[in-house]
């Protein structure tokens, strides 16, 4: 593996910085990340992917995900994402040169560029095929009004017209890995996830608790399709946008708000990745009021600043954790 010198190259720190930055991401195209995690954690096949018990925090189920196709590893439990580099830095508590070194050093399986090839083409493949399932899906919604979804948001206090990009159907929840089979299908809100262009490429289905929307609970929340950088776009943007946590986060602030440019990107962790029109400047982040919803916020601030973005943000009273507890507080 060929060693970066910092002194090289006439001592311009920024082509030294490009050529550091090219070795880092040839290494990451030839170290497939469950080699790297691997030697740290037990994992284990899941298709295409590899999953084992988190290392970032304590769990007894694996919900620490690998796919090396995609060159990145994630967490479902205390959030952690990251690559290889990430992974050493974390894990061994170094900087980001260190931790290159110190994988450009170590003896680690690689792959060949056809056998990456391949596997990111396979990737290619399942998500458009996931992102086909969920467009289908969501052509097949109804509009909400006189559906049990409307009955759900009612029993939440949002009594506002709901825009198209929120409809209901009855949908499965899960689907047999090996046989491609859908599970039975039970009634949900279907929030639809646009890409930069407006198209929709996922949705989040949200279903009842005991399938029944009047308790205003929801049993859980599945996202289907490509979610990354995609948003629920509750109103169109203008020079500035309201991002908010979830969907009933988001259509509380409308109903408090009205004519605010709302959108919701599924969870902060997929605030920084959100793609904008290019209109917007301004990114005001509707934020949740407890540590780690803050902690999250900030984070995506500061990825959205480096974006070029102005963030900014609203929080609710401090007596409500959230918008829509806000809203069924009372309001303002
Ligand atoms: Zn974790």
């Amino acid at each position: 593996m060929a060693q970066i010198n910092s002194s090289s190259g006439g001592g311009r720190g920024s082509f030294d910085q490009a050529a550091f930055r090219r070795a880092v991401d040839e290494l990451k195209s030839q170290v497939p990340i469950s080699g790297v995690v691997g030697r740290a954690i037990v994992l284990k096949r899941a298709g295409k992917e590899w999953k084992g018990c988190c290392p970032f925090h304590s769990e007894k189920t694996p919900s620490f995900t690998v796919i090396d196709a995609l060159e990145f590893g994630h967490c479902f439990g205390c959030g952690w994402h990251g690559d290889i580099i990430k992974f050493v830095m974390d894990r061994e508590g170094c900087s980001f040169r260190e931790a290159y070194q110190r994988l450009a050093n170590d003896d680690l399986p690689k792959w060949t560029p056809q056998e990456r090839a391949k596997a990111q083409a396979e990737e290619r493949l399942e998500r458009l095929a996931f992102e086909q399932d969920a467009r289908k899906f969501f052509k097949e919604g109804v509009p909400l009004a006189g559906t049990p979804a409307a009955t759900y948001l009612r029993a939440r206090g949002i009594t506002i017209t709901a825009p198209e990009c929120l409809r209901f159907g009855m949908i499965p929840s899960w689907r047999n890995k090996e046989t491609g089979e859908w599970g039975r299908k039970r009634p949900a809100l279907i929030c639809g996830a646009a890409d930069g262009t407006g198209a929709v490429v996922g949705i989040q289905r949200i279903f009842f608790k005991n399938d029944d929307p009047a308790t205003g609970k929801a049993d859980c929340k599945l996202s289907l399709g490509s979610i990354k950088g995609s948003a629920l776009r509750l109103a169109p943007a203008g020079e500035a946008v309201v991002l908010c946590e979830g969907p009933e986060d988001g259509l509380s602030v409308m109903q408090e708000g009205p004519g605010l440019p709302v959108w919701v990107p599924f969870g902060t962790s997929m605030m920084p990745s959100v793609e904008f029109p290019p209109i917007v400047r301004r990114v005001i982040i509707a934020g949740q009021n407890n540590t780690a919803g803050r902690v999250a916020v900030n984070k995506a601030a500061i990825a959205l600043a480096d974006r070029g973005l102005i963030p900014s943000f609203a929080w609710p009273g401090a007596q409500y954790d959230d918008w829509n507890d806000q809203l069924r507080g009372g309001g303002l």
